[in-house]
């Protein structure tokens, strides 16, 4: 038998999902909260450390901090400074470095020779394929910029992140990306950008770090989900693990990470390059022109997509119908279960940014605080 109390909350995953959850839950609502990880550090995804030569890395790729949330953004402040950033990044294909997202300067550098919006948005309209309900990744880029940019840009860079064509993808996946008619050349639109001063990771022992939280590492539920008593559990890993796999494994896509450390201050010319139709890589990422760390060497990552298989990371939900609907067997059966949250990006299976993920915990202790 164990005589252990029992703690009022077990969060599984010390991301942002199960991070904000245990804070509010420890601080508003006065439980006793363990938090556990697999791995050896807290953060999940969003974890950033320095590397061998001091550079600040984002440990599981560029994690740009955005939000149109007032809420949410408020919230984080109390754990953390910003700096605020505008994330911009190039494309390189041709032998050359492209404006992306597309906008009036792309459109430029397209027909090579000044433009005006108007004149954009009139060739726009004669290049588009009019579609009136863009139902995939493929439509909704054609249905606003057509062929010629649709191949250029996305179409290999989507084929290789995924090993899926654009048509085989929801819509929002390359519906995420904005496309403009002005000069607007930061990659993403939301009102609020910016990266924590101190890092991510600093960020998360601030969230952590409260007399009724007890974190541990390198613990996996399985090993312990009969061993320490609690109350409630929240778990933030993938679904379809939790539940031994039962209707079949949900795909994912993972990715590898090759650092580069060089002796110069800078690499490229902006903080991500991505390379929609050479090399096996997506994308380079130099993080230090985020972080605005002044150091005489800088270190670049590139990202190779990769196939998930068990132990690795699935770092991506793929969201096409035929996953959403298999996660819906999954949903269905989690609804069932009266002491079990389920939270997260890899809980709910949705391509979900930071910010959705903290609004998503703080609704979700609305709803559980007083249990
Ligand atoms: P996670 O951060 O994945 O945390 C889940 C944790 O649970 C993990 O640490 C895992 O080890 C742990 N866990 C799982 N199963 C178990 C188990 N059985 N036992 C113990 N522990 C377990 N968002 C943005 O807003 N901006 C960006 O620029 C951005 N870029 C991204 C780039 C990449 C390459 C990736 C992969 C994601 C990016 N994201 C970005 C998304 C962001 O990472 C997620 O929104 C966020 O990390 C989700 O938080 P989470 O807590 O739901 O999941
Ligand atoms: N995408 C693309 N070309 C690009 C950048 C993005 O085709 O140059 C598509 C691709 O399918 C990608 C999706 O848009 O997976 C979302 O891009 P984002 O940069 O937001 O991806 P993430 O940072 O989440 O990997």
């Amino acid at each position: 038998m164990n005589n252990q109390k029992p703690y009022d909350w077990l969060i599984v995953g010390a991301g942002f999902a199960g991070a904000v959850l245990a804070e509010r839950l420890a601080e508003e609502a006065h439980r006793r909260v363990l938090v556990i990880d697999r791995r050896n550090h807290i953060g999940g995804n969003s974890h950033d450390a320095e590397d061998n030569h001091g550079v600040l890395l984002h440990s599981y790729g560029p994690h740009y901090f955005r939000t149109n949330r007032q809420e949410v953004f408020d919230y984080l402040s109390r754990f953390t400074q910003w700096r605020p950033v505008e994330y911009k990044i190039l494309s390189w294909t041709d032998g050359r470095y492209w404006q992306f997202p597309i906008n009036l300067n792309t459109f430029e550098q397209i027909i090579g020779r000044p433009s005006s919006s108007e004149e954009m948005t009139e060739t726009l309209a004669k290049w588009r394929v009019p579609i009136d309900n863009p139902k995939n990744s493929e439509e909704i880029i054609v249905s606003q910029v057509g062929w010629k940019l649709y191949e250029k840009f996305f179409k290999n860079y989507t084929q290789k992140q995924w090993k899926r064509a654009p048509k085989d993808l929801d819509a929002s996946v390359c519906g995420r990306i904005p496309i403009r008619t002005n000069r607007d050349d930061r990659y993403l639109s939301e009102r609020i950008q910016a990266i924590p001063a101190e890092g991510y990771t600093r960020l998360f022992e601030r969230l952590l770090n409260h007399p009724r939280i007890t974190v541990r590492l390198g613990c996996d539920f399985k090993e312990i989900r009969d061993s320490v008593p609690y109350r409630r559990l929240a778990y933030t890993g993938m679904i379809d693990e939790y539940y031994d796999f039962c209707y079949g494994p949900l795909p994912y896509r993972s990715l590898r990470f090759e650092r580069e450390t060089l002796e110069q201050e800078f690499y490229q010319p902006a903080m991500q390059v991505n390379y929609p139709n050479d090399h096996d890589f997506t994308r380079i990422v130099e993080i230090k022109h985020a972080t605005g760390q002044q150091l005489p060497v800088t270190t670049i990552v590139r990202e190779y997509p990769a196939d998930y298989g068990p132990g690795g990371e699935a770092y991506y939900p793929i969201p096409t119908t035929a996953s959403h609907s298999l996660y819906e067997q999954y949903a269905q059966r989690a609804q069932s279960e009266a002491n079990v949250s389920f939270i997260g990006r890899l809980a709910t299976y949705r391509y979900y940014n930071m910010d959705e993920v903290v609004k998503s915990s703080l609704d979700e202790f609305q709803r559980l605080k007083t249990l």
